[in-house]
């Protein structure tokens, strides 16, 4: 058996008295796309900003190729290889494109890589080189998402976790966003999870789903298991 790259065991998360997350437990393996689905409110956020060490858990563990990173800072657990795209993409609207890619770089100090991965990102997504100068918050929702994207890259990820890539995005750059994000786990080699609302989408480009319903996983299963499920035709597909 191989470690899994990201593994959850048991992690409960509160606001206040609220219990956000009760008691989910996870393996996420090297090189996979895995999705995260489920209802507004049943804890997706939560879960995501739990394992990059926003927001701590009360109990569980978080393991990051076996090491214990729970409840550690999120500059920490950005060094043992995640990178967070926040929901909201949450770029610096007074700073450039280049220079929210160059915070994204932060900690760095092989400047050739650094030279290499400015390339990769201008590479999947043109727009940025295009508007390298320009100030991030003048960019359009699509744009910005892609800069979160980048700057997450520019840390050297080797899990990029993703909250809500597609959301505001209309069909078409929500393709473009998921080509780049298959890209970047075949050609990088960075595993992803990503929680969407787009379950068709998400569905389509993971390998591996879990559904959560109020702070539970309720279910853990391959993808093509998931399409199949008459629930999840039903509740996240909108087929019946
Ligand atoms: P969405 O798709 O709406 O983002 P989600 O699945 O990501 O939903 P979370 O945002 O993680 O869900 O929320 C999980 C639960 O925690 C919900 O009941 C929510 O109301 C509650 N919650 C989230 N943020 C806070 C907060 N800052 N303070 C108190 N309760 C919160």
């Amino acid at each position: 058996m191989t470690t899994p790259l990201l593994e959850l065991r048991n992690i409960e998360t509160f606001y206040g008295p609220i219990m956000a997350i009760a008691g989910v437990s996870l393996k996420i393996e090297a090189g996979s796309i895995v999705t995260i689905l489920g209802a507004n409110g049943a804890g997706k956020t939560t879960l995501l900003k739990t394992i990059s060490g926003a927001i701590d858990c009360r109990k569980g563990k978080v393991l990051i190729d076996g090491e214990e990173v729970q409840n550690r800072a999120p500059d920490v657990v950005a060094s043992k290889g995640i990178g967070h795209v926040p929901e909201g993409r949450e770029v610096f609207p007074f700073m450039t494109v280049e220079e929210n890619l160059k915070l994204g770089a932060w900690g760095r100090r092989d400047r050739d890589g650094i030279a290499r991965d400015f390339e990769t990102i201008y590479s999947y997504f043109p727009d940025l080189k295009t508007k390298r100068r320009d100030m991030a918050g003048f960019l359009s929702g699509g744009q910005q998402q892609m800069l979160a994207i980048g700057r997450a890259f520019m840390g050297q990820p080797r899990l990029m976790i993703l909250d809500e890539p597609s959301l505001g995005l209309s069909p078409l750059l929500t393709k473009t966003i998921f080509d780049i994000i298959r890209r970047i786990n075949a050609e990088q080699g960075v595993t992803i999870v990503l929680v969407e609302q787009n379950a068709q989408a998400a569905l389509n480009v993971a390998e591996h789903g879990f559904i959560m319903e109020v702070g539970r996983v309720v279910m853990d299963a391959p993808t093509g298991e998931l399409l199949a499920s008459d629930d999840i035709k039903e509740f996240y597909l909108g087929q019946s």
